[in-house]
């Protein structure tokens, strides 16, 4: 009885074992018969994650996949191709870059190097030839460049303007631009045909999302986020991080929260208030809803002292 025991809860670590190691990395999640979101971690970049602590999402169409978002370099576009062949044979034909973040696009070459053509449009190419050189360094610092270091590859032909409207294997696809977001060149894959956005970072959900020191100011960001939701009204969206979503969580918990931001560190800034005092009160009075949000406990301060700091006069 015990030896059985004993046999069952072995054979159970060792299926543990061999699911973890089979990388559910990324999480496979069926958007409709021929698209899908890949979800990876809501924390940190880490060796095991290989950079792609973000979402990316596939389109299947007869000649092949479109992916977009291609991870954080060759480990990382590796989680992907193996995450893909779960749901099908067909070769990644297509990568479609919404950002200039690291995990949108410095799996590129690795791609490419396997037939696949690399679209983007000019504004986010431009980002990505000026964070590149810093990128990588960092990931290699984090240990989750996967061992090799990653080969950055914009695309050699940017798409010009803020609409760029395409058929890819017999699907409409559209890359639309709504202003900066995360990043100043974020943009958004749009199926017209099935109503769903590939948001990219413009949208957050499930954990906070991260104001950075990039030339993307929070008002901008919220401007872009209302604009990309009034003009697109997506049926479902993918964001750049989380699981898919309506656009009323996104809302929630993109949207509202910049609202917010903007509405809080503006006047303390404009009204020359301590940074530190502003950070702890604004701080104490932020609303559950967004104190709920994974991450909240390590980013909102700092947000908040971003949001200061780029309201601030010169
Ligand atoms: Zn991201």
């Amino acid at each position: 009885m015990v030896r059985t025991l004993l046999k069952i809860t072995l054979s159970l670590a060792l299926l543990a074992t061999a699911l973890v190691a089979h990388g559910a990395v990324l999480d496979v999640v069926p958007v409709s018969a021929t698209v899908y979101a890949l979800v990876g971690p809501l924390g940190q970049r880490d060796q095991a994650n290989a950079g792609d602590n973000a979402t990316f999402g596939a389109v299947l169409t007869p000649e092949g996949v479109i992916l977009i978002d291609s991870g954080a370099g060759d480990g990382g576009a590796q989680l992907i191709a193996r995450a893909l062949r779960g749901v099908t044979k067909l070769p990644v034909r297509w990568v479609i870059n919404t950002g200039s973040q690291d995990h949108r696009w410095l799996g590129n070459a690795w791609f490419a190097a396997r037939g696949a053509k690399i679209l983007a449009l000019q504004a986010t190419v431009d980002d990505q030839h000026a964070l590149a050189a810093q990128q990588v360094q960092a990931l290699a610092q984090a240990g989750s460049a996967g061992g090799a270091p990653p080969s950055p590859l914009s695309s050699p032909d940017p798409l010009a303007g803020d609409d760029a409207r395409l058929v890819l294997g017999g699907v409409r696809v559209e890359l639309r631009r709504f202003g900066p977001g995360h990043f100043p060149g974020d943009a958004v894959v749009w199926l017209p045909e099935q109503r769903v956005a590939f948001a990219g970072d413009l949208v957050f959900a499930d954990r906070m999302l991260g104001v950075l020191d990039n030339g993307s100011r929070v008002d901008q960001w919220a401007r872009s986020f209302h604009a990309f939701a009034s003009t697109l009204h997506p049926r479902v969206i993918v964001p750049g991080h989380g699981r898919p979503c309506s656009l009323e969580q996104a809302r929630a918990q993109t949207g509202d929260y910049l609202d917010w931001l903007v509405g809080q560190a503006r006047p303390a800034a404009e009204n020359m208030e301590d940074l530190q005092q502003a950070v702890t009160r604004i701080d104490a009075a932020t609303p559950r809803t967004f104190r709920e949000l994974a991450n909240a406990g390590e980013l909102n301060r700092k947000n908040i002292n971003r949001a200061y700091l780029q309201f601030q006069m010169p």
